[in-house]
């Protein structure tokens, strides 16, 4: 079973490059963004409540988002790739301890590196038809990456403690940057 961390700050490219490693590993793509909006979009409690956090471009609560991760796993996957999870140390440990439970583990994390300058336009970029609110405002924006900076950041170190972390330049084409992670997937699997 492989179990894949893409990690990087907001418009690293996360979410779609795990799609594409999602169909190529046979992977089970579970996004914690896509989770909550999918929340809000049902009207769910938890889901209104995220809402305001997101669209401050602040951290939804480690349980709320632990918890409805933890639903979402399933005993037969052939392996998962978590796209915006971890996002702090105690999601970290939370995910450690729930692959446990499945007698798993994380295989690897692959961290994308993106200049900050390249993040914001990005953001702007996919803010024209993402529908997404966090995604229009600049002050939001900078604050997502301020976020990043201070709460999520620091996992490069938990991962890097368990000789997980891979770090892969996030810049120039799609196709390109997909195939520096899966040379790190493949060199990880064999590490
Ligand atoms: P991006 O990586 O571009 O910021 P996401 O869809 O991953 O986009 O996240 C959007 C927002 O959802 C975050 O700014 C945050 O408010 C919330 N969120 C997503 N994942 C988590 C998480 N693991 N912990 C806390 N909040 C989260």
């Amino acid at each position: 079973m492989i179990n894949i961390v893409i990690f990087g700050p907001p418009g690293a490219g996360k979410g779609t490059q795990a799609k594409i490693l999602a169909d190529k590993y046979h992977l089970v793509h579970l996004s914690t963004g896509d989770i909550l909006r999918a929340e809000i979009a049902a009207r769910t409690e938890s889901g209104l409540r995220a809402k305001e956090i997101m669209d401050r471009g602040e951290l939804v609560s480690d349980q709320i988002v632990i918890d409805m991760l933890a639903s979402k796993l399933e005993s037969d996957a052939r392996g998962y790739i978590f796209d915006g999870f971890p996002r702090t140390i105690a999601q970290a440990e939370a995910l450690d301890e729930l692959m446990d439970t499945y007698n798993t583990s994380i295989t690897l994390m692959l961290s994308l590196e993106v200049p900050e300058i390249e993040l914001i336009t990005r953001i702007f970029i996919r803010g024209k038809d993402s529908g997404r609110p966090d995604d229009r405002n600049e002050d939001v924006i900078r604050n997502r990456i301020v976020q990043y900076n201070r709460k999520t950041a620091p996992l490069i170190g938990y991962y890097s403690g368990q000789g997980k972390h891979y770090s892969i330049t996030g810049t120039g084409g799609i196709e390109e940057i997909n195939q520096r992670l899966c040379q790190a997937i493949e060199s990880g699997i064999h590490a």
